[in-house]
């Protein structure tokens, strides 16, 4: 079975949400087992994934006052559920970590979805720093204080506080980002970024959404040695139906290969933050279903690097 690294999922939200309503009678959900969670423990070690990245998100409807609130919450949960409970899960606090994983060992990395939980707040950035957060994406789909979101008609960049934040991101070595960038916020970012990641951002030339990067885009991360983990939403994938099969996902690892982008390919599923999925790859069990659909059109070494070894090798070092 080949290794996998996942940089994007929210199970952290799932996990949540349910933690929040047992307030009113629900149950919480079990990491290692809970069929609501496509990246649970048993599925993760069921699909091979050996490093799972989990986003820390917040919705946009959470007011303002409560943001950092449900981003430490949803922090707490990774340490209780995920680390604590599960001798084998190992929190990835710096990248050096990855490297001494044992067999039977799964790396989690803690990530950020949207500058919106810490505000305006750079004390409360760098507490994220400190928890061990190592990919900081700048938005969702709205707009926040540093940038303009990838749904944000305005199609704004960065702020002087986005600049500010990518800045940081470069002296803690952790990643900035893109996936869910306006254009105009990509190329900022790209001017400043030492660590450019797209953690789940597919190929605007297959797929026309503004979730997506347009070749030049594409090119430019590949310039600066940046990594674009290609995403298993349907709506991302495909424009013309509602589903999406295994074909359909390469067809956006092909053109991206065309374009020099070989080794700055990975995997970013969303599991966890999407409702409809890839024909046979609908939770983190089926991953070698997508391994060996890749294995009849790519050589072996290349298919290992999207898995696993091209996020190794371009990491921040
Ligand atoms: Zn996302």
């Amino acid at each position: 079975m080949m290794k996998i690294m996942d940089t994007h999922c929210d199970a952290l939200l799932k996990l949540q949400l349910r933690k929040r309503g047992t307030f009113f009678g629900m149950e919480p959900l079990d990491y290692r087992t809970s069929e609501e969670i496509d990246t649970n423990l048993i599925r993760l070690k069921t699909g091979g994934v050996k490093v799972q990245f989990f986003a820390i998100f917040i919705e946009p409807e959470v007011p303002f006052d409560e943001k950092w609130q449900h981003a430490l919450e949803q922090v707490n949960l990774f340490y209780t559920e995920i680390i604590d409970k599960n001798p084998e899960v190992k929190h990835i606090k710096k990248w050096e970590d990855i490297d001494d994983l044992k067999d039977g060992e799964i790396g989690a990395v803690l990530t950020l979805e949207g500058a919106d939980a810490f505000g305006n707040d750079l004390v409360k950035l760098r507490h994220l720093y400190r928890l061990g957060v190592l990919s900081i994406g700048l938005t969702w789909n709205n707009a926040n204080l540093c940038a303009d979101g990838a749904g944000e008609p305005r199609g704004g960049g960065l702020t002087l506080l986005g600049k500010e934040v990518v800045k940081l991101n470069n002296e803690h070595r952790v990643y900035t980002d893109v996936a869910h960038s306006t254009v105009k916020g990509f190329w900022d970012m790209l001017e400043l970024a030492d660590y450019p990641i797209a953690s789940h951002s597919n190929a605007r030339a297959i797929c026309d959404h503004p979730r997506n990067l347009y070749d030049d885009q594409i090119e430019k991360m590949i310039e600066k040695n940046g990594i674009i983990h290609v995403v298993f939403n349907p709506p991302f994938i495909r424009e013309d139906s509602e589903t999406a099969t295994i074909t359909d996902l390469v067809r956006h690892i092909e053109h991206i290969s065309s374009l020099g982008g070989v080794k700055n390919i990975g995997f970013g599923s969303d599991f966890d933050g999407i409702s409809t999925f890839v024909t046979n790859l609908e939770n983190a069990a089926q991953y070698q279903n997508l391994i060996n659909e890749l294995l009849t059109k790519f050589s072996e070494e290349e298919v290992r690097g999207f898995a696993y070894q091209n996020f190794l090798d371009k990491r921040p070092k």
